[in-house]
């Protein structure tokens, strides 16, 4: 099941929504630092949203290009094959 996504390092690809067959991940938009002090702008980043929904297929860790996130093996809903 998905356990964690290292927002710090993301560069908002959105890959990781993209690939996620369960819909589990959601581009959303965050606020961040601006480069100027004292203002913010908004980036879009991954939120694990519905994470009950994970069928551990680890395709949000393999393509992710950053590397950054994180799917523990343990299977909660992976469909069974019968
Ligand atoms: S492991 Fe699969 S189902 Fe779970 S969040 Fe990643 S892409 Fe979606
Ligand atoms: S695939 Fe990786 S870098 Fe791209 S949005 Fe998802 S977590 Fe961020």
């Amino acid at each position: 099941m998905i356990e964690n996504i290292e927002l710090e390092k993301c560069t908002s690809c959105g890959i990781c929504d993209d690939v996620c067959p369960a819909d589990v991940i959601h581009m959303e938009p965050a606020p961040i630092q601006a480069p100027i002090n004292g203002l913010t702008r908004t980036k879009l980043l991954p939120v694990i949203k519905f994470r009950e929904h994970c069928i551990t297929c680890f395709s949000c860790e393999i393509f992710c290009p950053e590397q950054i996130v994180d799917v523990h093996p343990s299977v909660k809903n992976r469909p069974r094959p019968w």
